[in-house]
């Protein structure tokens, strides 16, 4: 795999990346609004799709065979791929929610973890906080450490470390980052821990979404009758963090981030540098 041509846009494909990566951030940002005690996961779900379409863009989810929204909500011991629905969003909740856009035929693919507040459970809420918290800033590490990797995998040893600085959490190793272009999912995989073997090289062009997703106990995970939620076997809670990125001649930019992944990346001494 390793500088296999094909894993690598030319200049002029990474700016088409830019517009669908600012509407999966909007699609997030929308939703971050309007999480609160009491809304439905499917409300979240038309509140996404409504800002990907305003627009002129697609929800690229609904493109995965069997599958008609536009998120991914995943509440409590649920990890990844909850489908929207009738659940109501309960005080102290931890909910990860995904989203991806096509525009012009290009892709972008990002999660994020919100608690809901309750402040007659402080404790919960502290404890479900921190576990997001671990998971965002494993995925800021990865995002940092591709800024200056050589080989693709030294971003999975990044990420390892930075939640094991956090706590005794587990990370999740059935379900991985991957490339992200034309189609949301691409080759190369993009592990979250220590692997053997370096991967490909990390060179202009490259685009990949990380995203960590990390559990309060044990990584061993069910999909649950609906063919598509992911749940902890042992119910504790999860949280995932998501980012598309393109490495390019003069740095990395966080496509999905509206700043390109400034704040995210300071604490790192990492100055991203917008895709021309
Ligand atoms: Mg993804």
């Amino acid at each position: 795999m390793r500088g296999r041509p094909g894993l690598y846009k030319s200049p002029a494909q990474l700016r088409l990346m830019v517009a669908p990566g600012l509407i999966t951030a909007a699609s997030l940002a929308a939703v971050r609004a309007a999480v609160r005690a009491g809304v439905t996961t499917l409300e979240l779900d038309a509140i996404a799709e409504a800002t990907i379409r305003a627009a002129g863009g697609i929800p690229n989810f609904m493109k995965e065979p069997g599958y008609s929204h536009t998120l991914c909500t995943s509440v409590n011991d649920e990890v990844v791929h909850g489908v929207p629905g009738g659940r109501v969003l309960a005080p102290g909740d931890i909910v990860s929610v995904d989203s991806g856009a096509e525009f012009e035929g290009w892709n972008g693919d990002a999660a994020m973890t919100i608690v809901v507040p309750d402040p007659s459970r402080v404790d919960l809420v502290a404890r479900r906080r921190a576990l997001s918290d671990a998971t965002e800033h494993a995925l800021w590490a990865g995002i940092a450490a591709l800024a200056t990797a050589r080989r693709l995998n030294e971003i999975g040893g990044a990420i390892e470390d930075a939640v094991e600085s956090r706590g005794s959490y587990g990370i999740l190793e059935d379900y991985v980052g991957h490339g992200i272009g034309r189609s949301m999912h691409e080759e190369p995989p993009v592990f979250n821990y220590r692997v053997r073997g370096a991967g490909p090289d990390v060179k202009p062009g490259l685009v990949v979404a990380i995203e960590p997703m990390v559990t309060a106990g044990s990584i061993q995970t069910h999909v649950r009758g609906d063919g598509w939620t992911v749940a902890t076997d042992d119910g504790l809670d999860a949280a995932h963090w998501e980012h598309s990125i393109a490495v390019h001649a003069d740095g990395i930019w966080v496509l999905t981030a509206e700043d390109g992944g400034a704040a995210g990346l300071a604490s790192f001494g990492i100055i991203p540098v917008p895709v021309a």
